[in-house]
């Protein structure tokens, strides 16, 4: 991992930057994809007087280029936030350039990352899910470097609340929940056998995650996962949101009569 900060005032953030990734490394029992990525990831930090710190994780090629844009004058859980958000998309991201079905989901749809997808019509979809995926284990990694939420942290987590909600539940009908996990792919071994603890989780890291689409439209009807992805990611309408936190309680009751 190279990172160059670009402005003296920010030369302390290289020690943060260092610590995330570090922190990703070890709460991952499937990390040798990941630290291979951040060998060929180039770390930019830049000066920016925007109100939010913000961040960019973009695939140049063969390598992958995280850009920092952080106010110095945003508190450090924030900023500590944005970078572990954008560590999670080096996570979500796929390495090659050719599109290949990695197993088979009922709509037909490829893999573009471990969440994100094309439809069998060239549709993306999963934008939104990948988003709150993404803050969900920025929370969790921050909260295991000992940050506690300052109220401009707590302020912002607000606006997409109700969203973060929907996908929390989603990932806990496949387990335990993050919050009291160790690892992100939290498994234990039971008499030689390897026992995953939450498959939503497990199957992100591996991307294997056709494997949840599969339950998903087995238990709630054809082409439902795409549907659930679809308003997801227009959930700034008000009837879309209704319909995923709806989805949600269906899937819940479906999967415990299981
Ligand atoms: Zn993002």
């Amino acid at each position: 991992m190279d990172i160059k900060i670009l402005d003296k005032s920010l030369e302390r953030y290289e020690g943060m930057v260092k610590a995330i990734a570090g922190e990703y490394e070890s709460r991952l029992h499937n990390s040798t994809l990941f630290s291979w990525k951040l060998l060929v990831t180039s770390i930019i930090v830049i000066p920016s007087d925007a109100k939010l710190t913000s961040g960019l994780c973009e695939k140049e090629g063969t390598s992958i280029r995280i850009l920092l844009q952080i106010n110095d004058s945003n508190p450090d859980d924030y900023i500590a936030f944005v970078i572990a958000h954008e560590f999670a998309h080096l996570l979500f991201k796929k390495m090659t350039d050719v599109l290949c079905v990695t197993g088979r989901t009922p709509d037909r749809s490829t893999e573009l990352t471990a969440l994100t997808r094309i439809s069998f019509d060239g549709k993306q979809y999963g934008k939104e899910l990948e988003e709150q995926c993404a803050d969900i284990l920025a929370l969790f990694i921050i909260k295991k470097l000992g940050y506690t939420h300052s109220k401009f942290l707590d302020e912002d987590l607000k606006k997409s609340l109700r969203k973060r909600i929907v996908v929390e539940k989603l990932a806990n009908v496949f387990g335990n929940h993050l919050e009291s996990a160790e690892f992100i792919d939290d498994f234990k071994m039971e008499n030689g056998v390897g026992y995953v603890k939450n498959s939503f989780w497990y199957f992100v890291v591996t991307f294997s995650f056709t494997e949840i689409i599969n339950f998903y439209d087995e238990v709630m009807g054809k082409k439902a996962w795409l549907r659930f992805c679809e308003a997801l990611d227009n959930s700034d309408k008000k009837e879309n949101l209704e319909f995923v936190e709806s989805a949600i309680k269906r899937l819940q009751k479906s999967s415990k009569a299981a």
